[in-house]
């Protein structure tokens, strides 16, 4: 495919000779072939030089890769570094993580969100003891069986520790690529993302050819490419003037590469309220769900108070379901809203107090409720879920002060803060009326 690079005339020497308005080299071949030598001796140059000190690359292990690749998607480096070291000290090896429980698992990742990853993880660990004698696969097809593992993750694993040619291609490494080619369009159609990922696997330094610049592997070619894209062809500010490869690039050239790559269209927010009830008994315990389905993407799939889901704060509706569902007639006392965004959804957090002389006893499914009604437009309602009766499994009914000591999303932790700032700000005397009921 041909990408047409724009009427704005190059201002870089090596690009001078192609006419504003060429058609650019086909996107799997961002380099011509003469100057790719340079180009590879130029970047692994400059990552020699400027690379962040990072923990997981003192390393080559490929579990200790593998925990920080999967923990780095969608996650800033500066709030991994404390769950990397974390999550090692609690799980150093592979057969440790496989053989923890899979609370243990969720308690260690708590704060990280995207708790999908870590239910994959512990998944993978169990596969990669019982199939792989405990060692992570070094053939790209075994590593992509796994739970949890994609392209991006299998190819990142497998070239840093084991420097099997593979080249990732992440959102760092597109902008990267699509700036040295002055791509325009939406890189995420699958089309241009296979012909970028064709483009960045033509960028790998061949092992041996190496032997004159900068020792590298395909693993360091890897990080190279996405330490640029994380830290000088930064989305919003692309720091072209001290960039290594800027020889090369016909964004800089064409002085458009600030707008590359063209923005993704952004879903809408949807915006929803969560009623919660905070159960407190005279001892101070609360009564937790945990159910496949209910609100799992809000909380997780991880412990969270009973609630439900609706347009607006909705008292007598969570009212109408803490009776159907466990038979609690107590009244709702409104704690302070706490505002929680997941991806698309602008959640505002409704806590309500509700005290009981006994936390309910869960034995059966056998409470019904109905699905609420909704007052919402059937866009939006089909984000609301209703919820079900819980089994007796589904509960735990820990010390409200103590709930963090269960796998708890951050949701959560926020309805908990509410409830406990609400208890603490009370007298003594009070707080101790207000348990005994
Ligand atoms: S020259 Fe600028 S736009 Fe091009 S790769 Fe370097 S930082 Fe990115």
């Amino acid at each position: 495919m041909s990408v047409r690079s724009g009427g704005v005339a190059p201002r870089n020497a090596n690009l001078a000779a192609t006419p504003a308005r060429a058609i650019p080299p086909p996107v799997s071949e961002l380099i011509p072939a003469a100057e790719l030598p340079a180009f590879q001796t130029q970047l692994l140059g400059w990552f020699a030089e400027a690379k962040r000190d990072l923990d997981w690359r003192r390393t080559r292990d490929a579990y200790r890769v593998w925990i920080s690749e999967i923990m780095l998607q969608q996650t800033r480096v500066a709030a991994v570094l404390p769950y990397y070291q974390r999550f090692l000290a609690r799980f150093p090896t592979l057969d440790a993580l496989a053989r923890a429980r899979l609370d243990a698992v969720l308690r260690s990742w708590a704060g990280l969100g995207y708790y999908s990853r870590a239910r994959n993880l512990h998944r993978a660990a169990k596969e990669i003891v019982a199939r792989h004698a405990g060692e992570f696969p070094r053939r790209i097809e075994e590593a992509l069986a796994l739970p949890g593992i994609g392209h991006y993750t299998a190819a990142a694993v497998l070239s840093i520790a084991y420097g099997e040619p593979h080249a990732v291609l992440d959102g760092n490494v597109a902008r990267v690529l699509a700036r040295l080619g002055a791509i325009r369009g939406d890189l995420r159609r699958p089309k241009r993302w296979r012909e970028l990922a064709a483009a960045a696997n033509a960028l790998l330094p061949a092992q041996a050819a190496s032997a004159a610049g900068p020792p590298s592997s395909p693993g360091d070619w890897n990080q190279a490419m996405m330490e640029l894209g994380a830290t000088l062809c930064t989305p919003r500010g692309p720091q072209c003037a001290v960039c290594p490869v800027s020889r090369w690039c016909r964004a800089h050239a064409l002085g458009i590469a600030l707008r590359l790559p063209a923005p993704r269209p952004k879903p809408k927010p949807v915006r929803l309220a969560l009623s919660a009830a905070v159960l407190l008994d005279p001892r101070g315990r609360t009564l937790l769900l945990r159910q496949k389905g209910q609100h799992s993407s809000l909380f997780s799939s991880l412990w969270h108070f009973p609630a439900i889901q609706s347009a607006r704060p909705a008292p007598e509706k969570l009212s109408r379901y803490l009776q159907s569902a466990f038979g609690i007639t107590a009244a709702l006392e409104p704690l302070p809203p706490a505002r929680h965004t997941v991806t698309f959804r602008r959640i505002l957090l409704a806590p309500f107090l509700v005290r009981v002389a006994k936390l309910p006893a869960v034995t059966s499914p056998t409470h019904g409720f109905p699905p609420p009604t909704l007052h919402a437009p059937a866009s939006r309602a089909r984000a609301l879920q209703a919820p079900r009766a819980p089994r007796s499994g589904d509960v735990r009914t820990p010390p409200l002060a103590k709930i963090e000591r269960l796998p708890i999303s951050s949701a959560t932790k926020k309805i908990a803060a509410a409830a406990l700032a609400a208890l603490n700000a009370l007298p003594r005397r009070r707080q101790r009326a207000s348990l005994s009921f």
